[in-house]
């Protein structure tokens, strides 16, 4: 199934929103991921180990924040390039639905369930 321009346009806006919220996100995210460092120094023990944990935490929030971003940069250059929606494995469509769900898939609802 072919996407239409609609689809395209409507999709591109999902992408551009995503990625704004994320860079939002990001720059509060940045904050979290700094505080053990600044605090190391008169913080407890016990303390400084939820403070690492939930540094941790942040960091691997951050990490998964990048790599979203990443991941609709490469979405919206497909669009660019008109080769958005075809699966990275079979290379048929991917459903207009599924895209609608997570418009940075880049596989089929087949092949990502045949990868799981
Ligand atoms: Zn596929």
């Amino acid at each position: 199934m072919k996407l239409s321009e609609s689809d395209l346009q409507r999709l591109k806006s999902i992408l551009m929103k995503l990625k704004t919220d994320l860079l939002i996100a990001g720059e509060t995210g940045q904050q979290a991921e700094e505080v053990v460092e600044l605090d190391q120094a008169r913080v407890g023990r016990l303390s400084r180990m939820d403070a690492m944990q939930a540094q941790a935490m942040s960091q691997e929030t951050g990490r998964r924040r990048r790599q979203h971003i990443v991941e609709i940069d490469a979405a919206l250059d497909r669009i660019r390039a008109g080769d958005y929606g075809d699966c990275f494995e079979c290379g048929e469509f991917i459903h207009p639905g599924r895209l609608t769900a997570d418009p940075a898939a880049t596989l089929c609802i087949g092949c990502a369930e045949a990868l799981e």
